[in-house]
């Protein structure tokens, strides 16, 4: 009976693993299961607890290993660096590469200019009927003059709009929801990301629903780097909408009264200073789940550095700052390369 129960859990990783075996040759050993990123979750603690004991027996995960043989000093659970384990230093910084690698790539792809092709916000207005001609050359004319503010402030300020409307028509230029900030919660909340992003992208975790889905509000547009690098940290299916400036604004300094997970913000000079550093920094910490994604310009690596601080409930989010560290980085002079 157990083996049937056994071989039941174990069949999406069987897949998975033949795939592999095609794909890069590599053999496969009865006894051994190497951690794939497209079954495992971080540590694959997302994986059926029958799962979780065949892999504790780890193989490396650097696709070039070479080494035969693990350092018997070496601790062979940590560190775990995007659900794979790094049989040695190099290794680890080989892995790290391929993520670093992976991240410029996607940042690539996803950073285009999306708000060359948006309708401008005044004008959908007019064309709506919601404004006259008259009240939009007045509010761009007062925002001309200031030089500062967003239409959508003038056209309240100057032609008395409500926020309701201007929000309404955000939603409508972007083609998302509006979402309202019922349900926040600040401590919750301040645990998502980084400090830095809420400061500097105008967005801002809001709540999770159903264990399953992560709403990310935003002030005036959104932003699809920001929302795919949450998405990716957290594992969470991220909603994005925009939210009222009044309470956007109001929930924004609330969550940033309350203690984020600890973070080090660091300016490094390349691309290779940053792939030693992220490596040394695995190995000093031995985190038992780790990850970097990019946003923007900034690379962030969140470490967990004891299994009791991933949170089960929902996605990978932290349920308390303990044991949960984040590092993120710039390259000199916003270099990319
Ligand atoms: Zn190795």
């Amino acid at each position: 009976m157990p083996f049937l129960m056994r071989k039941t859990g174990v069949t999406e990783a069987n897949a998975l693993i033949q795939d592999t075996r095609i794909t890069n040759g590599t053999a496969w050993e009865e006894d051994e299961y190497r951690p794939s990123k497209n079954v495992a979750g971080l540590d694959g603690l997302g994986l059926p607890a029958s799962l979780r004991q065949v892999q504790q027996r780890r193989s490396c995960g650097n696709a070039e290993c070479t080494n035969g043989w693990t350092m018997p000093w070496r601790n062979r659970r940590r560190p775990i660096f995007e659900a794979q384990w790094g049989c040695s230093g190099r290794c680890v910084l080989a892995m790290v590469r391929t993520a670093v690698r992976r991240e410029l790539a996607d940042g690539g792809a996803l950073s285009p200019t999306p708000h060359r092709h948006r309708v401008p916000l005044g004008l959908l207005m007019l064309a709506q009927g919601w404004i006259t001609h008259p009240q939009l050359q007045k509010a761009l004319a007062a925002q001309r003059e200031s030089g500062t503010g967003r239409i959508g402030e003038w056209l309240m300020s100057e032609c008395g709009l409500e926020a309701e409307q201007i929000v309404r028509g955000l939603s409508m230029q972007w083609g998302c929801p509006v979402l309202t900030t019922e349900g926040f919660s600040p401590e919750a909340m301040a645990l998502v990301l980084p400090k830095v992003f809420i400061e500097k992208f105008g967005l801002l975790p809001l709540r999770v629903a159903g264990s399953r889905i992560l709403y990310l509000g935003f002030a005036d547009r959104l932003d699809a780097s920001a929302a795919f690098a949450t998405e990716q940290m957290t594992e969470l299916k991220v909603e994005s909408g925009v939210v009222e400036g009044a309470s956007f604004e109001a929930a924004r300094s609330r969550l940033l009264t309350c203690d984020g997970v600890e973070m080090k913000l660091e300016a490094v000079e390349d691309k290779d200073a940053m792939e030693a550093k992220i490596t040394a920094i695995l190995e000093q910490k031995q985190p038992v789940a780790s990850r970097l994604v990019r946003l923007h310009h900034y690379y962030w690596l969140r470490m967990w550095l004891e299994s009791g601080a991933l949170g089960r409930a929902a996605g990978n989010l932290p349920i308390t700052s303990e044991d949960v560290k984040d590092h993120v980085f710039t390259l000199g002079a916003h270099g990319q390369r």
